[in-house]
């Protein structure tokens, strides 16, 4: 596997910057950059893949790390939607990425009897014959029904007040930041020029035609043009502010909506199993994270520097409140030993509650020569 070393980071950009023509450039090193790039240099295309900070230092580092459904999609009907996500998720696990995406279990508890068991029930049936039906079940254990007592076995630091009983169902994770690497490397590999710390500060136009982009390289400051057929935008919630640098009224918008995630120790929360809990808008994670639980997540608007985006205190007590509901001995302030936040880019002018917008990505070719991958806030999301 290629190294992504700083000699290979000069030699991208001297020949990049060398006036040749590219297929393809791929503007924003995310996992949709990414992918765009490792796609491309695997169909046999000439790609360059230009992000500028480092690779995945944007959403994609700061995600809830599940390679999933997207379980709530169904409630929404969205049958599509969840099929293929989960098709993706049995290609990754057994095929794609098997090195780095592992399955999980999640326990949900039940509250009220009877109803709640069958309509729940019945989603995460729909959830494993879907997983089925795509041929990508392979490597999960099916969901199980768990009385009360099951579930406490599972989950004893769960208060026994707080459920009737659950259901356990499979999923998977990965390290988002790492796989994002692995795909640069790969596509490194195949033959794409990638360099990090290498922004775009405008787009090159010949008549009506995108041909290529200016680029700062911000380590040594020097400016290059990189020429290519077909540009693709692959900038997640800065999608506005490149699309501007093109100088013409895009065709949709992205807006950023903050999620962010508590880090606790595995001690703090005595379980065997990660929990999927229901919130009044959505659903909370407590997802096993090493020798670490992740809890998440929020979803709020966030109109400040996207490349820092912070948790408030409101935004911990929320966390903290909603798992505490359930937790025989609670989580407090002091037990938090990290917290992240993160930016979905999501598709503006849908709806004003950003838990409503569409997570689905739309791809638009504002001018020719020029590809925007909008949203694509992934419907795998918690
Ligand atoms: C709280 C939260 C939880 C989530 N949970 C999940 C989950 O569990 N599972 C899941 O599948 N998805 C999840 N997601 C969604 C997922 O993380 C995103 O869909 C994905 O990371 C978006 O990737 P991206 O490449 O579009 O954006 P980004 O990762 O933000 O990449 C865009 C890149 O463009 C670069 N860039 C910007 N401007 C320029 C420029 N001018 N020149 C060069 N580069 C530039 C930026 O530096 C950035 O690195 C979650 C998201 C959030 C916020």
């Amino acid at each position: 596997m290629t190294a992504l070393s700083p000699q290979a980071r000069t030699r991208a950009l001297d020949t990049m910057g060398d006036g040749r023509e590219l297929d393809v450039v791929v503007v924003g090193g995310g996992v949709v950059g990414a992918g765009a790039a490792l796609d491309a240099v695997t169909r046999g295309l000439t790609v360059g893949l230009l992000e500028a900070r480092d690779w995945a230092s944007g959403t994609s580092s700061r995600s809830s790390k599940l390679i999933h459904g997207g379980l709530r999609y169904l409630e929404m009907l969205d049958f599509a939607l969840v099929r293929e996500a989960l098709r993706e998720r049995g290609l990754l696990l057994q095929r794609l990425a098997p090195h780095l995406v592992r399955p999980v279990a999640f326990l949900y508890p039940l509250k009220h009897h009877a109803w709640e068991r069958v309509y729940a029930g019945a989603g995460v049936m729909l959830y494993d014959t879907l997983s089925l039906s795509s041929g990508s079940a392979r490597g999960l254990p099916r969901h199980r029904h768990l009385t009360r007592r099951g579930a406490l076995r599972a989950a004893p630091g769960l208060r026994k007040d707080s459920l009737i009983g659950a259901l356990r169902y499979y999923d998977a994770q990965v390290d988002d930041a790492r796989f994002t690497e692995f795909l640069v490397r790969t596509a490194a590999s195949y033959g794409a020029h990638v360099a990090s710390r290498a922004a775009v500060t405008g787009f090159v136009r010949e008549g009506d035609r995108i041909a290529g982009v200016r680029v700062l390289d911000e380590e040594g400051g020097r400016e290059i043009e990189v020429r290519a057929r077909q540009v693709i935008n692959a900038t997640g919630v800065w999608t506005d502010d490149t699309q501007a640098l093109v100088g013409e009224r895009g065709q949709f918008h992205v807006r950023a909506s903050k999620g962010i995630h508590l880090v606790v120790p595995r001690d703090r929360i005595r379980s065997t199993t990660g929990l999927i809990l229901r919130t009044e808008t959505s659903v909370l994670f407590v997802i096993p994270w090493g020798r670490h639980w992740i809890i998440g997540t929020t979803d709020t608007d966030w109109r400040l520097d996207k490349a820092h985006p912070a948790a408030t205190r409101k935004d911990i007590d929320y966390l903290l409140e909603h798992v505490n509901r359930v937790l025989v001995t609670p989580v407090t302030r002091e037990d938090v030993q990290g917290v992240y936040a993160g930016l979905r880019p999501l598709l503006s002018g849908e709806s004003e509650l950003t838990s409503k917008l569409s997570r689905e990505h739309v791809v638009g070719s504002p001018s020719p020569g020029l590809v925007v991958v909008a949203g694509a806030s992934s419907p795998r999301i918690g």
